[in-house]
């Protein structure tokens, strides 16, 4: 099943996405048994949101050899454990939403991720045997990463925690299974102005999904929505203002976002 998060006259729900473009909206969020409003709304119709807005955003660095390979003498070999950052609630943007270019930054790379959405039970202290049972369903992430800064800082809390840094979506797949899918091999590329940027399978996985839901599950509980970004393949590189980022996996379709300057909106000034 497809789950998506949209806004429509009558304000944001969820729904699911069926065959025919059609979104039938759900009562309340997604999670356990599912109640229908009754209201369906043709796609066209609607703007999808991020599918799921997460309490956390859970990454894990350096997991495909080649995309180690590529960074080499940046961040160094690959681990003997899972890699793990944060990027803050505050970065998630949906399909169709900018990612904005950091004022004075000219080193903003996209990466393509298979993202793992956290079910109503969350996750504390799993076996990775157990793992599967706390997994809502599966996205697309783009981990997108300012590398000056992920080279500056030592560690990488700005280069990836900016505002519009975490594009996720355009759906939830809830049964990869049932679609014939297997999570740990699918195709996961990214393009950028239709030009191939990055082409890799979910197979290529140091650590894999229920490894890593398991080890995660160990340090921090993750929480119903909590989402984990699984890592990037090779091939990675710079966008610019004015290009469009496409990102695609097997199953779960393409999360397509613009790329603007820098938004100088302010809170300083206004009303409480
Ligand atoms: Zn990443």
């Amino acid at each position: 099943m497809r789950i998506v998060r949209f806004a429509s006259p009558q304000g944001m729900s969820f729904g699911v996405l069926d065959g025919d473009g059609q979104v039938a909206q759900i009562e309340g969020h997604p999670f356990g048994q599912l109640s229908f409003t009754g209201a369906r709304f043709a796609q066209a119709d609607v703007r999808l949101l991020s599918p799921i807005l997460p309490s956390k955003v859970v990454c894990v660095g350096k997991n495909y050899a080649d995309h180690i390979a590529e960074m080499k003498g940046q961040t160094g070999d690959a681990p003997s454990e899972p890699l793990l950052f944060l990027k803050p609630s505050t970065s998630v943007i949906g399909p169709g939403d900018a990612i904005r270019i950091p004022p004075r930054s000219t080193n903003v790379h996209h990466e393509a991720e298979l993202a793992v959405v956290i079910g109503a039970r969350g996750a504390r202290n799993v076996s990775p045997e157990q793992a599967p049972a706390s997994i809502f369903g599966y996205t697309i992430g783009n981990d997108v990463t300012e590398r000056d800064m992920q080279k500056s800082d030592g560690q990488w809390t700005r280069a990836k925690g900016f505002d519009s840094f975490c594009p996720l979506g355009p759906w939830i797949e809830t049964d990869l299974a049932g679609v014939g899918l297997d999570p740990a091999d699918l195709a996961i590329s990214c393009t950028v102005d239709g030009e191939p940027r990055q082409n890799g399978r979910t197979s290529q996985l140091i650590f894999g999904v229920p490894t890593l839901i398991s080890y995660i599950s160990r340090v921090m509980t993750l929480l119903p929505g909590d989402v984990v970004l699984t890592g990037t393949p090779a091939g990675v590189g710079p966008i610019r203002p004015g290009q469009r980022v496409e990102c695609t996996i097997e199953g779960l379709g393409t999360l397509t976002n613009s790329v603007t300057g820098a938004d100088a909106v302010s809170t300083a000034g206004g009303s409480r």
